[in-house]
């Protein structure tokens, strides 16, 4: 993936075609395939093959350029800068951690939390980093700060002690790491943000179940629900944290 102007495409040749059908670049100027071959960090020759090969028809604009549709309503430059900190992240536990994985990312949390770290059932060993798009927009620094490594916190006790507390002396040393004060929850703002009343996280073998508090109480006292596809019994996985 390539980010042109704050934009980002699949590739460097789709920039270009990008900037040729805006009518910014064409086949006959050299001054501006040059200055576009320095900008993009290719070579004016590469560029000229791909306007030339869309000038013979052969290749329009494969791929639509991603916008903030694809990545729900976080901003493309801001997710960018999500994954740069999950990265940097990465660096400052190499010692515990010499080379993880990066998890699934999901961009449309809702509800309280700031952050969601998911794991097990469908998500998997990696499991899932989870981003909540009002809340990133709204506190886009401290978000990044503070929300992005709690989470990241989250997944590296995962992969290196297992099923731990959550917010434990493992995830307080992963904290204390990245230079960060332990801190379970955050203090955004959440006013206009529906409060999860499903916290109770609850597995039947084929999907993620939430239930709230009066069915969890329920089961907890002994009555069975079954999935209704599945036909299994609930068993109870966890707690979703709010922060
Ligand atoms: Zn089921
Ligand atoms: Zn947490």
């Amino acid at each position: 993936m390539a980010i042109f102007e704050g934009v980002l495409y699949n590739s460097k040749a789709d920039i270009i075609r990008h900037l040729a059908n805006k009518g910014l670049l064409t086949i006959d100027s050299p001054g501006l395939k040059n200055m576009y071959a320095l900008e993009l960090g290719i070579t004016p020759q590469t560029i000229h093959a791909t306007l030339k090969a869309m000038n013979e028809g052969k290749k329009s604009l494969t791929k639509k350029p991603f916008t903030m549709a694809d990545v729900g309503e976080i901003p493309v430059l801001v997710r960018q800068k999500i994954v740069d900190k999950v990265q940097w992240c990465f660096e400052q536990t190499k010692s515990l951690l010499s080379n993880p994985d990066m998890p699934k990312m999901e961009w449309n949390l809702r509800g309280a939390a700031a952050g969601k770290y998911k794991h097990g059932g469908s998500y998997g060993r990696l499991g899932c980093l989870c981003w909540h798009p009002k809340l990133v927009v709204r506190n886009e620094e401290n978000y990044i700060e503070q929300t992005v490594p709690h989470e990241v916190a989250h997944y590296i006790v995962r992969q290196v002690w297992g099923d731990v507390q959550s917010h434990g002396t493992e995830w307080k040393q992963v904290m204390k790491m990245y230079g960060l004060t332990p801190e379970r929850t955050h203090s955004y703002d959440v006013s206009g943000i529906k409060q999860d009343r499903s916290p109770f996280v609850y597995n039947c073998g084929c999907r993620e179940i939430k239930v709230g508090h009066k069915r969890h109480n329920k089961i907890q006292r002994g009555r069975n629900y079954i999935c209704i596809l599945c036909k299994s019994r609930l068993s109870f996985v966890m707690v979703e944290e709010r922060a």
